[in-house]
């Protein structure tokens, strides 16, 4: 049964120069809000390494009058310094947060234990009451760590269960993954929404890495097609809005509740997408 008003919303990363944060300001988030979407996202760098720079994109936005949910995770940090970071948020009008474990970053090794993110959950609500909307991360192709596909859900209802709202899925291309493991989740007995996560195809080479990094499958007929193109940048661009916008369209004419773009700070071809949808 399609859904009537699928829920939109956008996703950036905290950009690393002024130049760059003007940009996303005063550019790209008037230009993507115009597709009036329920919330804008700022990811939180693996660790807490972009702490000050998310906190300042998201209250930046908030100022503007756009509703934005910080990402979150307690990385290298302890349970003072994210209970300020949560109440910071609170005294900005934030009223939406994205729950996450998070990674280490990438040479800091596994000495420190990271926290799993349905103890964040329970730390925002024990601290905050109802105050967030919070939504944790889904992986229809399973966590790369996940013990079991089995696991990995019952951990995904421990966090829904543990009082986020709503959950939003890794980024996939395979669309019977995505339906296979909503009918999974309620299995499980999960009723909360699962938010389909949509990465746009932008730089093919840094998707196909970033891939195998995350576990999430690029179809063999794409890398082929892809391939096919060799340095025709704008056939590879022509060709990623296609598989995308077919994607969301049998996404959304499937009952999907709504999409969750990974804009990578672009405009397009996010914007390009949801015109073909009629979004
Ligand atoms: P968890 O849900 O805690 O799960 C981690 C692993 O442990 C899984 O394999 C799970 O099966 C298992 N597990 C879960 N709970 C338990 C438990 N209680 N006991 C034992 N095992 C358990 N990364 C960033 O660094 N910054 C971001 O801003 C960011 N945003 C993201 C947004 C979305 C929508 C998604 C899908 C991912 C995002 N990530 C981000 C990536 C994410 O941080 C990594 O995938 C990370 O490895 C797992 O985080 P998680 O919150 O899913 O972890």
């Amino acid at each position: 049964m399609p859904s009537k008003t699928p829920r939109i919303s956008f996703e950036y990363f905290p950009p690393r120069t002024a130049e760059g944060k003007r940009k996303l300001l005063q550019e790209t988030t008037p230009a993507l809000n115009a597709l009036d979407p329920a919330f804008f996202s700022v990811t939180y760098g693996a660790g807490g390494t972009t702490r000050d720079s998310t906190l300042g994109v998201v209250s930046a936005i908030r100022e503007d009058g756009i509703d934005v949910a910080p990402h979150l995770s307690f990385g290298g940090d302890d349970g003072r310094a994210i209970g300020e970071l949560v109440d910071a948020y609170v005294a900005r009008g934030i009223k939406r947060l994205v729950a996450l474990r998070g990674d280490m970053p990438s040479g800091m090794g596994g000495s420190s234990q990271l926290v799993y993110a349905n103890e964040l959950v329970a730390f925002i609500r024990e601290r905050t009451g109802d105050h967030f909307e919070i939504e944790v991360a889904a992986y229809p192709e399973i966590h790369p760590e996940a013990k079991s596909y089995d696991s990995d859900i019952r951990y995904l209802k421990g966090k829904l269960d543990a009082g986020a709202n709503a959950a939003i899925t890794q980024y996939f291309f395979n669309v019977e993954a995505y339906f296979y493991f909503l009918d999974q989740c309620a299995a499980a007995g999960i009723s909360k929404p699962v938010y389909a996560g949509i990465m746009p195809i932008i730089n093919f080479a840094n998707l196909a890495r970033f891939s195998r990094n995350c576990g999430a499958e690029i179809p063999r007929w794409i890398c082929q097609r892809v391939e096919g193109y060799g340095d025709d940048q704008e056939s590879i661009r022509k060709f990623g809005i296609e598989v995308v916008t077919q994607l969301c369209q049998t996404l959304l004419d499937s009952g999907a509740p709504g999409i969750h773009f990974y804009t990578m700070n672009q405009v397009d071809p996010t914007r390009e997408i949801c015109r073909n949808l009629g979004l």
